[in-house]
């Protein structure tokens, strides 16, 4: 698809069309046509409805207005306009573009991506009756058509698609216009808008009551009636009339009025009177706080001189990468940096990979900037986020943190956009499309806005630390932690030593357990980290080795205690545990290894006089899940912290003297071309939530691989060497950096049909990508999920090969060819781009 050319200047009685964005995932945009009477209305950027196919209405974007009519079929009128002004500027449409052409998808499922659903419309809009409209004596006149129509809706509401049938027009735009001017008509909610703006109820003296005579008047009449004497004596305390007379238009909110137990059907007594009234104002969801004045931080010498060399990078770079160690207070920098964006007019987006980080940095930014800052992220609820949304729009933020759906964002102005951990796997979207890395998206955003992109980490994404290492981007080096903390010491726990001489207990090792006695004893905080969620990872018969499996996928179930189930991660089956084994009778069925479940009750067990408390996707999925256990950690109330990834990531606590990494091994031994870089970065980031105030920490990773290369350099906290080794691996496995990656994974409910339309679309894959690496297909890690046999295929392609685009344009040719074979009409094809 081509850029939109800037838009037309409507002339009020040409006839215009509108490219219209749907949120459907076909590649391409619909044309229709705009009724004169909208001409001066229409815009790029603003909502349309529509009708799309036969019966559906739906919500567009006007991506672009022309005067050429299409040419293989007649143009639909646009049914109405949503917008008065643009709800995304020319720049996030040109971003959309390089998103669904980058990401091999369809506009309208970057649309989907980006818009909040309260700004989607999708559902059938539907048309009813004026509860008011009189048309015995209406002094209206009404076509034919509009009297069948009033007739019909006589008897219930109507959707637009029911109504064309009705009539048997197609457009039923003027109808519907015109029947609405005569106020005949209301178009149900769904056609206005899905967002419903926050209200409250206020209380105020009606207006003819709004006087000091008058109020002395209703002292006469309440004279024997104490309740709604004693409502008058509370309206008046909270709105001082007798003060100002002009107050009474605010009036109080209805709670305040009936606090301290005041009768509310005394009130209704006084509105049915008309003494009071009630009325709703809008309310923001986000109320303005009390202005904060922007605060200078203190920066560190180590930090200064960080921060120099990143203006410095900038100065020829647009892209800078800022390593710096866990602790080196890479925040502070970034706070400097904001307030230095702000201050010259600019927005700013700064980008996190997770909630759990958030709510410690955002509580920390929030004091810093107020109200000037909004923040984005999944667990809003829709309405929120058309807040943050409109508010982006209409400049009341910014400064924008976020997680990576952030960057569809309506910004016109950015300055600035920093990528925290920009290593982290959470900024990629793996479902649905476009799947999207919130990093690389940002890279292409900073290009757009000529903005400044600021990525940062402890442990830089291999691609990254090369981009810098090319001087593409430019890269600063912080290798001090702020003030007196040092980098914890390492200390490897030999699992297979410690299984010789017995020292294990459960699967603890006698080095883990030691440290965490020592560091409860002196009343110090730990965090356990094991990636596996659920209290076993699985379910075993000792007599015949049967495992429970799926039903739907292709993997075994996890043991949940506390729902006394066996669950699958993949598709959600549940099935309780059995006791007795369904091929062998026997009862002797255990629950095998330790997932983060299992982790916090034996560690309770063990130490029953401290408090533990367990961080995952089970224990964090209410809104304020994640809130309350860093908070209670944060304030000394819990004393171990168990969790998954979770808990590895940024946060900030004072008296973390121990880490445990529980297993290391099944992270370094995963087979994906990552699986290195992962552990390693895991385990240095975990390792670094220990020992960030005066008093050193240790971290104890239990592993049976002591010699492994990348335990070597988590020891020796040596991320250069680590890093050329992993880059030496990469380069001989033609892996990224060095190649490009896309996968493609065919789907479908029959493994015969999924295996064969594999088979087949390699092959014309291969044909039409001659002299590239087309590998597969083979199966993926779990070949089966939610009942869909999964074929996948690897396509490699040389970076600077300069074919990128030509490649992806023939891939998606060879799926149109592969998609018009008959047999394999039902097999999914799924593109990934840079997996
Ligand atoms: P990083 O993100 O690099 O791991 P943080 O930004 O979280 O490090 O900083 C680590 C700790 O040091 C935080 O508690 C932070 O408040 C503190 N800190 C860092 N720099 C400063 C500074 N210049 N002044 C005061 N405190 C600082
Ligand atoms: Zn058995
Ligand atoms: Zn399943």
């Amino acid at each position: 698809m081509e850029l939109p050319p800037p838009p037309l200047q409507p002339d009020f009685d040409q006839t215009l069309f509108a490219e219209v964005l749907l949120p459907v995932p076909i590649p391409k945009l619909f044309t229709y046509r705009v009724p004169l009477t909208m001409n001066p209305h229409a815009k790029v950027g603003i909502r349309a409805i529509v009708q799309f196919g036969d019966r559906k209405i739906i919500t567009g974007l006007i991506v672009q207005l022309h005067n050429q009519p299409p040419k293989e079929y007649e143009a639909k009128y646009i049914l109405d306009l949503l917008d008065e002004f643009p709800i995304v500027y020319d720049v996030q449409l040109q971003l959309f573009e390089w998103l669904s052409s980058y990401y091999m998808c369809a506009m309208g499922e970057v649309m989907n991506a980006a818009l909040p659903s309260g700004l989607r419309l999708s559902s059938e809009s539907m048309v009813q009756l004026n509860p008011e409209f009189d048309f015995e004596n209406s002094l209206h006149h009404f076509s034919e058509k509009e009297e069948l129509l009033i007739s019909h809706l006589k008897n219930s509401p109507q959707s637009y698609s029911e109504i064309s049938k009705i009539l048997g027009v197609k457009t039923l735009y003027s109808i519907i216009k015109s029947l609405t001017a005569k106020e005949a008509i209301l178009l149900y909610e769904e056609i206005i808008d899905k967002y419903t703006p926050k209200t409250e109820t206020r209380i105020r003296l009606t207006k003819a009551n709004a006087n000091e005579q008058s109020i002395q008047q209703l002292f006469e009449t309440f004279a024997k009636k104490p309740k709604q004497e004693a409502i008058l004596l509370k309206y008046l305390q909270e709105v001082p009339v007798f003060r100002d007379a002009s107050l009474n238009t605010k009036g109080v909110l209805k709670a305040t009025l009936l606090e301290g137990d005041l009768s509310a059907s005394s009130l209704n007594t006084l509105i049915k009177n008309n003494y009071f009234e009630s009325f709703e104002i809008i309310v923001p969801r986000f109320p303005l706080d009390a202005e904060t004045e922007i605060k200078d931080v203190l920066l560190s010498e180590e930090q200064q001189l960080a921060q120099q060399e990143i203006f410095k990078s900038f100065d020829q770079h647009s892209y800078t990468l800022l390593h710096g160690i866990t602790g080196s207070g890479k925040t502070e920098i970034y706070i400097n940096l904001i307030k230095r964006a702000l201050d010259s007019g600019a927005q700013v987006l700064y980008l996190l990979p997770e909630i759990a980080l958030t709510t410690q940095t955002v509580t920390r930014l929030k004091k810093i900037f107020g109200s000037v800052m909004g923040v984005y992220h999944s667990r809003f609820s829709d309405n929120e986020r058309v807040e943050v949304w409109n508010g982006t729009l209409t400049g009341r933020f910014k400064l924008i943190v976020g997680v990576r759906s952030s960057v569809f964002l309506p910004f016109d102005n950015l300055g600035l956009i920093i990528v925290d951990e920009e290593h982290d796997p959470s900024y990629k979207q793996q479902e649905p499309a476009p799947r999207y890395n919130a990093r690389d998206v940002a890279l292409m955003m900073g290009k757009l806005h000529h903005a400044k992109v600021l990525l940062g980490s402890a442990t830089p994404s291999v691609e990254s630390y090369y981009q810098a290492h090319q001087n593409k981007y430019g890269l600063v080096n912080l290798v001090k932690r702020y003030g007196e903390a040092k980098l914890p010491e390492i200390i490897l726990a030999d699992m297979d030593q410690e299984r010789k001489n017995k020292t294990i207990k459960g699967e603890f090792s006698k080095t883990l357990l030691t440290e965490l006695e020592n560091c409860l004893a002196n009343n110090e905080q730990a965090i356990i980290f094991q990636n596996r969620r659920g209290y076993s990872p699985m379910v075993n018969c000792q007599d015949c080795g049967w495992v429970p499996k799926c039903v739907n996928c292709a993997v075994s179930l996890t043991y949940h205690q506390y729902r006394h189930a066996m669950v699958c991660h993949y598709c959600g089956y549940k099935e309780m545990l059995p006791t007795n084994c369904p091929t062998c009778s026997s009862t002797r069925i255990l629950t095998v290894g330790y997932g983060t479940e299992k982790l916090e009750e034996e560690l309770q067990l063990r130490f029953p006089d401290s408090k533990v408390q367990r961080m995952d996707w089970d224990t964090t999925r209410t809104k304020t899940g994640y809130e309350t256990i860093i908070t209670n950690f944060e304030e000394g109330r819990t004393n171990i912290l168990v969790g998954t990834q979770m808990v590895t990531k940024g946060l900030d606590f004072d008296h973390v003297s121990v880490v445990g990494v529980f297993n290391a091994d099944r992270m370094m031994h995963f087979p994906d071309f990552r699986a290195f870089e992962r552990a390693f970065q895991l385990i240095t980031q975990v390792s670094g939530r220990a020992g960030r105030r005066e008093k050193p920490g240790k971290v104890i990773i239990q592993t049976a691989s002591t010699e492994h290369p990348v335990l070597k350099y988590v020891l020796e906290n040596n991320f250069e060497q680590f890093y050329q080794r992993e880059l030496d691996d990469r380069f001989q496995n033609h892996y990224p950096p060095f190649t490009r990656l896309i996968e493609v994974t065919l789907k479908n409910i029959d493994a015969k049909v999924a295996n064969a339309g594999a088979l087949h679309f390699v092959e014309i894959l291969r044909k039409k990508l001659p002299g590239t690496t087309v590998l597969g297909p083979g199966d993926p890690m779990v070949p089966k999920i939610r009942n869909q046999y999964l074929k996948r295929i690897l396509i490699k392609i040389d970076r600077g090969s300069g074919k990128l685009s030509e490649i992806k344009n023939r891939i998606q040719d060879a799926i149109q060819l592969f998609s018009k074979e008959k047999e394999f009409r039902k097999v999914r094809i799924i593109v990934n781009v840079d997996p």
